[in-house]
Formats: structure tokens, sequence, C-alpha cells
């Protein structure tokens, strides 16, 4: 395969420069602009000039402003922010459905890290995050936090789609196709840094992938290179029963804490999971500023347990929401992490009270852009951030009649229901077909793979 190089891209995202949308009036049936939190306007405009929101106001007075905009009638849709993805390992979408209903260990060490060491190649990236980008941004995914090989196809293959990206650069003791140990995982992890820290729509950082999977060397390491580097840290966090108890009596201590004494917890942390955490690691993530990103169907599909969301959320951690890769999820869908958040609390409590919509929607939205430090430019439909907006068609049976539309969005509306997507003002998604990668060829290429995973 040719090697990806980033004048490749440049060249997609130029043909977007070079047809530039001065700006349009997105006129809504409803906003749901998630800051003011709890806020729904009816009849509201979102106004976007180049890759801004400008303003949102009731649709009249967006006319009356703004009448040199061109108006895109969406009077029978909920605008949204795109969500955010914190959590996911896009390649994966190979292995959706080859090795189901298996304990994480199994999981992992009979089937998915051979069939890694079998297949994951360069190609094996860009095809597999293609195929995770069409379906993340047809359900309204605008940005996602990956953590996967051979991030030059990755990043190519979501910047040809017209999503964000933020890139984990991983590293861990098992040797792989792509790194033979520590110091070749990060050598290579900053070449890609060095390519790509410039674009827009990338952003990195460091992923260790999991505390009991580094050494204590390089988690010595990470506030030093996140400093050198500007990262922020992604990692698998206390996912399983089993990694807590084998970390307390290998270290004496959880990997809440051993990150904490490496200094490598703070507001740029998100830790996937966080399914099995102690009073005290909650209360040194909310001492902290770190963000803890909830993969509720992966972790029920694992079997590895409910993160405590509601305690979590108590205790002012920022609780951001992710997919995980599709062979243990096996969906790249919001919709369905934000729903089954919500019900998975309430049933977990017993308390109907705890999640409601507006929350869940903030956690797919702002929560996630924060997790991932994008608080300030992404995540609401506020005047001077990203327009990264998504159109949900409220004119169906599954959501009528629509009472009240955070709950609509939350409890039955789904991904099947989005219809536009703009990534920056770029419009990515129109009438549910995606604008910027070829469908039938990434399907296409996709079931090529179908044999060779299978070992036919
Ligand atoms: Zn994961």
């Amino acid at each position: 395969m040719t090697p990806v190089h980033p004048h490749d891209v440049a060249a997609v995202t130029d043909t977007a420069a070079a047809n530039p949308t001065p700006g349009m009036r997105l006129e809504g049936g409803w906003v749901i602009p998630i800051e003011p939190a709890g806020a729904v306007l009816a009849d509201h405009a979102v106004v976007v000039q180049a890759d801004r929101i400008a303003a949102v106001l009731p649709r009249e007075q967006a006319a009356e402003h703004y009448p040199e905009l061109s108006a895109v009638d969406l009077s029978d849709h909920i605008l949204i922010p795109g969500l955010v993805n914190a959590h996911t390992h896009a390649a994966m979408t190979l292995f959706r459905g080859c090795a189901d209903d298996l304990a994480l260990a199994d999981w992992l060490q009979q089937r998915i890290w051979p069939a890694e060491a079998r297949l994951v190649t360069p190609e094996f990236v860009a095809g597999g995050t293609r195929l995770a980008c069409l379906e993340m941004v047809r359900g309204g995914v605008t940005m996602f936090a990956d953590m996967y090989f051979y991030p030059d196809e990755a990043i190519a293959a979501a910047l040809s789609a017209g999503i964000r990206m933020n890139v984990g650069l991983v590293y861990l003791t098992v040797p792989t196709n792509y790194a033979k140990d520590q110091d070749d995982y990060l050598r290579k992890g900053l070449q890609v840094w060095r390519r790509w820290h410039d674009h827009p729509q990338v952003r990195f950082s460091l992923a260790p992938h999991a505390t009991y999977s580094t050494t204590p060397e390089s988690m010595q390491a990470i506030p030093g290179l996140c400093s050198e580097y500007d990262l922020g840290v992604h990692t698998h966090l206390h996912e399983t029963a089993q990694e807590v108890t084998d970390e307390k009596r290998d270290f004496g201590m959880t990997g809440v804490a051993r990150l904490q004494q490496a200094g490598a917890l703070g507001d740029r942390f998100f830790g996937a999971h966080g399914v099995h955490l102690d009073a005290e690691d909650i209360q040194i993530l909310a001492d902290t500023g770190s963000s803890v990103v909830h993969c509720p169907s992966s972790n029920l599909k694992l079997g590895s347990g409910v993160a405590p969301i509601a305690e979590l959320l108590a205790a002012g951690v920022n609780v951001g929401l992710g997919t995980d890769g599709a062979a243990s999820n096996n969906r790249l869908d919001l919709w369905q992490e934000m729903r089954t958040a919500a019900l998975l609390a309430k049933g977990i409590t017993g308390d109907p009270t705890v999640l409601p919509a507006h929350q869940a929607l903030r956690m797919a939205t702002l929560a996630g852009a924060q997790a991932l430090g994008r608080g300030d430019d992404l995540g609401s439909l506020t005047p001077g951030k990203q327009a990264d907006v998504v159109a949900v068609s409220a004119n169906s049976l599954a959501g009528a009649p629509i009472y009240d539309p955070a709950s609509a969005l939350v409890y039955a509306l789904g991904r099947e229901q989005v219809t536009h997507v703009w990534v920056a003002g770029r419009q990515v998604v129109a009438e549910g077909v995606c604008t910027t990668v070829n469908e039938h060829d990434a399907l296409n290429s996709a079931n090529e793979w179908l044999p060779k995973v299978r070992g036919d």
C-alpha cells in the first residue's frame, strides 16, 4: 500500500476549502444547545459563518440579521451539537462480530490478540477506520478518540470522512506488528505527532494501553511527555475486577492511585470504563479534575460490570461516553450509549431521577469534548464555537408525538433519524448519506476482509 502523507489528505480538505460555505442559517424546529443546561429553543436558527457558530437566534431574527446567508429548512428537525465518541478503536470494525460472548481475558488473549498478530497492517487500519468513520459520522458523531496501531492511516481515513480525531499514541508491554517494545511504540507515535499535530481537526493523546500493561518507568514518563508535546492522556482504567485485584497485589495500590503518584492525572486525563472504582479512587479523580469515559454497552457485553456513574457525577467527575471498539459492542452508536447509560444508572441506583435526558445528552456532547480537552471549542451550540451540528428528524413514527425533544432524542430516536451533519461548517452527511466517503466502496472493502479475518 502507498504510504500516506499529510499532503495527500490536505488535497482532500483543500477541495472543501476551494468551495467554501460563506455561511448558512440552519432553521430548526427545536435547538438543544447543551449550554445553557436544559435549554430547548423552539423555532430557532443556528447561524454558521465559515467554520464557526455566529449566533443562535429565533428564526425571524436570524433572517433579519443575516439576510445574506442561505437558509436550510430543518423545521421538522431537532438540532444538537455533534456527538463525541470519547473511546474507541476504530479499525476494529473489521473484527465486528468475529468473537462474541466471551469474557474480556478470553476475548483478548484467545481471539483478538492472535487475530491482530495475523492481520493488523496499515491496509487493515485504513479499511477498518474508513468503515468506522462512515458509521460514526452517519450517526452524528463528529469527533472520536481513537487508540490503535498505524495512526497515520487512521488519521488519513478520518480526515477523508471529514470527522475530527483525537489520536491515541498507544503503547503497551506486548509486542505487535506495529512496534516491538514500549520505546518503539513511543518513537513511532511521536513521528506521527510530528507529521499531523498542526492539523486543525487532529489532536493527540498519549495512550498507555492500561495501567497494568505499562511499566512503572513509562508511567513516570507520562507528565514530561505530555507537557513536551501538548498531549492529553487516554487509557483503559479499572475495566475489570480482576485487573484491580492484580494491581493491588503487584503494586500495593490501585491503578488510579498509581497514576496519581506518577502525576499523570489532571484535566487532560480521560480514562475509559472506570467500572471498578472505590470511593477513594473516585475522590482522587474528582480532586485532580480527571475525566471518565463511560462505555456501558462494552462493559455489559464483556460482563465487566456497571460503572458507578451516579457516584462519579455526584463527586463532580466529568463523565463522557464511548462505544469502545466494534469487536466488543458491536455498534459505534453514541445513541445506544446515551440510552443505555441513562437506563443503567436508574436501574442500578433504584432512582429514576438519576441521569435525566438532558444530562445524558450533555455526556454525549460537551462532557466528551471536555474530556478530550476541547470543551472551549466544541460540544455545544454556542456562538464562537466550531460549527459541528447534527440535525435529527423529528418527523418519525419512532418519536411521535414529541412533548419533550430531549426525552425524544435519548429514549425514542436514534442514529437512524440523523439526516444532516456538519463538521466545522462543512456538510459531511446530507439526507442521511455521507457526502465525503463512497459508502459502497467502504462496504465492499470491509467485506473483502471477512474471509481473511475468519481464516478461510
Ligand atoms: Zn477500549
